[in-house]
């Protein structure tokens, strides 16, 4: 949703939703964590980011949590927080409890969720969603009231369009989506196209904007960006984007038998928007 979302194509952003998302290749990390350790030997973590001390992320996080009027929910897909890299805990880290509330599961009910429904119905909360009926957040953020509020949906993009059409509660916010250029910087994990962000780069991308500050996109991203740097360091590698890979030749997995998905792969290639 790591963008539903959020147009990164995780959480997506700026592209329509792609099925594909589905068949990512997340794997290239697995069995990291355990290659050097004994079961038995409990390896020593971090107080604060519980991460193992080595890869300890809390030099690259703000020392103080970031001042922000914006509040964030993280709609997070089950699957999602049982992931090994994740990048909502990073995100977490840099706000203040009560600017990023993460919510997980799949169906989000009026009964079991009464304070997410009223969030919903106010006039001031926005989903981070891509489509034709999202309007960019750039320009809505010029005449949009402050402080606001914005949904998230954290998954891949089979999940997170799953989450935002079973839940007529995320049908009641201000649908906008992120129009931007980036590459994701979240490297290990492959993004269907070149433009999938990942949560955290969703989230930072749209607080920027919201807040008008750039300088809360860069501060958000450190972590991740030493995150990909430990887990290159450690033996991971690269994922590019399919994109990149079917248009430099480098695609080395078998095409697909289904003629929709070949289809896909074809538009991605031809860069046109899916
Ligand atoms: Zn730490």
């Amino acid at each position: 949703m790591e963008t539903a979302v959020t147009g990164s194509e995780e959480s997506g952003v700026a592209e329509g939703p792609v099925e594909e998302a589905a068949e990512r290749e997340d794997g290239g990390c697995e069995g990291l964590w355990e290659l050097p350790v004994e079961r038995c030997v409990r390896r020593a973590e971090c107080g604060r980011c519980s991460r193992p001390q080595k890869v300890c992320l809390c030099p690259f996080f703000p020392v103080h949590p970031l001042k922000v009027s914006t509040c964030l929910y993280i709609i997070q897909h089950p699957a999602e927080e049982s992931r090994v890299l994740r990048t909502v805990p990073l995100l977490a880290a840099c706000l203040p409890g009560d600017k990023c509330k993460v919510l997980i599961g799949r169906r989000f009910g009026e009964d079991r969720y009464p304070e997410l429904a009223a969030v919903c119905r106010n006039s001031s909360t926005l989903i981070l969603y891509p489509g034709a009926e999202a309007a960019n957040l750039e320009e809505l953020a010029l005449i949009f009231p402050s402080p606001s509020t914005i949904i998230i949906i954290d998954g891949t993009w089979s999940q997170a369009k799953d989450i935002f059409y079973k839940n007529s509660l995320f049908r009641l916010p201000k649908q906008v989506q992120l129009k931007t250029s980036i590459s994701s910087q979240y490297v290990i994990r492959t993004q269907p196209t070149n433009t999938c962000l990942s949560t955290l780069e969703c989230a930072a991308i749209a607080l920027a904007i919201m807040e008008k500050n750039d300088g809360i996109q860069e501060t958000i991203l450190r972590p991740l960006q030493a995150l990909c740097s430990f887990q290159l360091q450690h033996g991971a590698q690269i994922h590019h984007s399919k994109e990149h890979l079917l248009k430099n030749g480098l695609y080395d997995k078998p095409m697909p038998k289904n003629k929709r998905k070949l289809r896909r792969m074809e538009l991605l290639v031809n860069n046109v928007k899916i």
